[in-house]
């Protein structure tokens, strides 16, 4: 099996390792709802995007509980858990 042929220095290990950090998402606010969104998205709570309406939410909510016979929210459960 194949080994790297000498030992990597503390120092050369870490100056690879400063390059593996990850920068934090950047998170903006939906005009309409001012629900937390990712930028060039549709807003995932009402649907709109640059001021207009581009995911019929209504449409989705009947598409899933013809789907699965029940909606995204779940009353019964947060009924359950207080
Ligand atoms: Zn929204």
């Amino acid at each position: 099996m194949p080994v790297p042929a000498r030992k990597l220095s503390r120092s050369k290990v870490r100056r690879r390792r400063s390059h593996d950090h990850m920068n934090p998402i950047q998170v903006g606010v939906c005009e309409k709802c001012k629900a937390p969104i990712m930028a060039h998205r549709a807003c995932p709570t009402c649907g709109f995007y640059k001021g207009r309406q581009v995911v019929d939410h209504s449409r989705k909510a009947a598409r899933l509980l013809k789907k699965t016979g029940h909606t995204h929210e779940h009353p019964e459960e947060t009924k359950k858990a207080s």
